[in-house]
């Protein structure tokens, strides 16, 4: 109980300070407005966004796990990968931080391998929640009695994530668990880890998901054990990545499903695409209108610090900043990637100029 309280009061706190936040990332950029006259290099644009972010401090650490409440907000790592296999990167790019909910992104893509787009729609959904990513009000919203959707909502929020990994083959936690870190790994390109640490801290301290598992129960939506379910999603929420691990991650499905630097065929073109779909319209939770409008690629956040955005056929862009605004995504990572996505013209709504 006292601990729900918390985690409310938490979300309180941010929700009123996201107002400043938008204020400050929209106008802390002010190169928005002009666009640049030579279109520079992808390093430059590196450059520039690692320069001229550096010293922001705005946002704070997620304060509900304990872990990551301690991260070194110092800390700031940009890197871009592209569908030809070539890595930029700038300031602390291969330090490893927690995945957390960027994990989501290649479980749907797992799902939807193993499951098929059809299951995808009709037990988890694919619309936006307009909700914060751990919302249980967004379930009753959904509650197909009332609108006809399921009530996972999607599968980037905590209830679509935990019904989708309830849906991964394997008759055990542990052979579930493997075939979700082996699809991350084959994205990332080698063996990941899994922070021991950063699992033990949620997982003391993870009534708010086992909830949101037990009312997906109640309505039919979860498709194994609760407590079994949490804990593999709690799993993924905990390996370790780099900003340049995620780079990688996001162009494999830059380039339709084949891993850029290892040359894997991780996936096929059709998921990746159902993928960068969803991320497009949830990958930043209730902010996710926004950052659409405003820089115009599919991306993911997490709690964790990182955030990563893709651009289909070319590239993406990854970044490690663990100061996060009200919605839970990371306010340096925002700008950086806003500032090079303008600087090399990069919106895939833009139409290209002849
Ligand atoms: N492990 C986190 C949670 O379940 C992940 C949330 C996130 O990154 N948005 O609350």
């Amino acid at each position: 109980m006292t601990k729900m309280k918390s985690l409310t009061a938490h979300l309180l706190t941010v929700s009123v300070a996201s107002y400043a936040f938008f204020g400050i990332i929209s106008e802390a950029y002010p190169r928005d407005v002009a666009k640049p006259t030579q279109t520079p290099s992808i390093q430059q644009a590196i450059d520039q966004a690692y320069a001229h972010y550096k010293t922001v401090t705005d946002g704070t650490n997620a304060s509900y796990i304990s872990y990551l409440a301690k991260a070194d907000t110092k800390l700031y790592g940009i890197a871009v990968v592209t569908t030809d296999g070539k890595i930029f990167k700038a300031g602390d790019a291969d330090y490893l931080f927690p995945v957390e909910s960027i994990a989501k992104v290649f479980t749907l893509a797992h799902v939807l391998k193993t499951q098929g787009s059809d299951a995808l729609q009709k037990k988890i959904g694919v619309n936006a929640t307009g909700l914060p990513f751990n919302s249980a009000l967004a379930i009753e919203l959904n509650n197909d009695k009332l609108t006809g959707s399921p009530p996972p909502g999607n599968p980037l929020v905590n209830a679509g994530a935990i019904a989708a990994v309830s849906l991964v083959e394997g008759d055990t936690p542990d052979a579930k668990w493997e075939a979700l870190f082996n699809t991350a790994s084959a994205f990332a390109g080698h063996k990941l880890t899994l922070n021991k640490d950063v699992y033990n801290s949620e997982m003391a301290d993870n009534e708010h998901n086992l909830a949101i598992a037990v009312l997906l129960r109640s309505y039919n939506y979860l498709y194994a054990d609760p407590a079994e379910t949490i804990d593999v999603y709690t799993r993924e929420c905990s390996y370790n990545v780099t900003a340049k691990d995620l780079a990688v991650m996001g162009a494999t499905l830059a380039s339709g499903g084949i891993n850029p630097v290892t040359h894997q065929s991780v996936t096929d073109a059709a998921t990746s695409a159902r993928v960068l779909a969803v991320m497009a319209t949830a990958g930043l939770y209730n902010t996710s209108g926004e950052w659409l409008y405003n820089v115009g690629l599919p991306a993911k956040s997490g709690v964790g610090g990182g955030i990563v955005a893709v651009v289909p056929g070319k590239m993406a862009i990854a970044v490690y900043s663990s100061p996060l605004d009200a919605a839970g995504n990371s306010v340096r990572g925002q700008m950086a990637i806003k500032s090079i996505a303008h600087d090399l013209g990069l919106n895939i709504f833009t139409v290209p100029t002849k």
